[in-house]
């Protein structure tokens, strides 16, 4: 014991050994010594030994230079909250990469000088909708909305459906955001029935515009009525619609979900939609509508406090001009697919593994209520907690007494990772 703890490394000694220069050239110093440090003193407890140290610390230093876990997505929900909603192409990943270095985001190779700033997103997010006049991007679907209150209707009055008066989630409200920015809600209707006679008597002198908000993630039903936006543009106010979920175009699996295409057809002066949730993009605030309007919104002061930066610019591109994002993709899949692919990770899984129909959802990025036929790997429940403990971490749900690993939203690239990651976690339960 004495013997060993002479034998002890120094720290510097150690941080100096080649096999740890990747290390510290991908983690930074300070994250590498603290492992160094910790080796070593499992070293002086006797725990390690002075030769294994620099193994020790390698073992111990994580994979990522983040501390995200990468996690796969077999909830089965499209547009998962809390697993970050829209994943990434492949395409929007590279240009996020390309992106982060030095680029032309703002200079016109061309002529040496100061160029407009995001030009090709902002393009392609026109071309494909060419029904707005005008476009613009900022942080988030909160973000446009409130570049749309501030600019059009700070003292002024907004006439808003009590149907539509939504709390998004964590605790957001779009009626104390518009409040917040000196905007006055003129409340319409009850919270299951509004006619356009309710509107036409609020809007007046003092009316910014009308507001259209889509309820995203809940759905009233039975003794219902609603004002579509058609019937709104005659009020002779503008007519601003939250479609929230960023669909740019109709979607045939979603009917009910409205698009900005057809909103702006319909007559909305302005539209307004998230950039990762169904378009599956950047987080992102799309603000779609007449070219003089958008203008105006661009530039008012407040808008350069909601400025995109680089990386959301270069991966909204990508993701409008490249090969269909993951959220597409899943939206796409057909059911008898999903369920020979759950039989053959079933079969590769083995065990207790069995292959089942499953039900998706779209999730809290929109078509609230509406099942998406899918596939599962159904397990025993008990695998839950060791799976999302793995490394990448493995989340599905348990439905009916199993765990169900859904398909929908998995990328098919992931697939070798799902069935490492389970036969790892059945091992070690059948090993307990
Ligand atoms: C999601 C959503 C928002 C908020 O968008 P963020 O991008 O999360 O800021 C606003 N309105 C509606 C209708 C939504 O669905």
């Amino acid at each position: 014991m004495q013997d060993t703890r002479r034998r002890v490394p120094r720290t510097d000694v150690v941080l100096d050994d080649p096999a740890l220069a990747p290390a510290l050239e991908r983690l930074g110093r300070a994250r590498v010594k603290a492992g160094v440090v910790a080796a070593l003193e499992a070293c002086r407890a006797g725990r390690v030994a002075p030769e294994d140290v620099v193994v020790a610390v390698l073992d111990d230093l994580p994979a990522a230079p983040v501390s995200l876990r990468r996690v796969l997505n077999a909830t089965g929900v499209v547009v998962h909250t809390n697993l970050g909603r829209a994943p990434l192409s492949p395409a929007a990943v590279e240009a996020l990469a390309l992106a982060a270095g030095a680029t032309d985001v703002e200079l016109d190779l061309d002529s040496g000088l100061r160029g407009p700033r995001g030009a090709a997103a902002l393009a392609a997010l026109a071309a494909a909708v060419p029904d707005a006049g005008g476009v613009h991007v900022v942080n988030n679907g909160a973000a446009a909305l409130a570049l749309a209150t501030c600019a059009l209707a700070a003292g002024r009055e907004v006439v808003v459906s009590r149907g539509e008066l939504v709390e998004i989630g964590d605790g957001f409200r779009i009626p104390e955001l518009m409040e917040s920015l000196g905007a006055r809600l003129r409340e319409v209707g009850t919270t299951n029935r509004v006619h356009l006679e309710d509107y036409e008597r609020a809007v007046g002198e003092r009316t910014a515009f009308v507001l259209k908000v889509h309820p995203s993630n809940f759905r009233v039903e039975g003794f219902t009525s609603s004002v579509p936006v058609e019937a709104l543009t005659g009020l002779g106010v503008p007519v601003v619609a939250d479609i929230g979920s960023g669909l740019l175009a109709p979607h045939p699996r979603l009917p009910d979900e409205p698009d900005a295409a057809t909103t702006l057809r319909a007559g909305a002066d302005l539209v307004t939609a998230s950039g990762d949730k169904l378009l599956g993009g950047p987080q992102a605030g799309l603000l779609l509508g007449g070219a003089a309007l958008v203008q105006r919104l661009r530039r008012h002061p407040f808008a350069r406090a909601l400025r995109v930066d680089k990386l959301t610019l270069a991966a909204l591109e990508a993701t409008l001009t490249g090969p269909a994002p993951p959220v597409a993709a899943a939206l796409a899949s057909r059911p008898d697919d999903l369920l020979a692919r759950a039989r053959r990770l079933a079969t590769a899984i083995g065990g207790p593994a069995e292959a089942v129909a499953s039900e998706g959802r779209v999730g809290g990025g929109g078509a609230p209520g509406v099942p998406l036929p899918s596939a599962a790997v159904a397990l025993p429940h008990h695998l839950a907690a060791p799976l999302r403990h793995g490394d990448p971490a493995v989340v599905g749900h348990v439905h009916d007494g199993r765990l169900l690993l859904d398909l929908l939203a998995l990328p098919g690239s992931d697939d070798a990772a799902l069935v490492e990651g389970v036969r790892r976690v059945l091992a070690a339960d059948g090993g307990r």
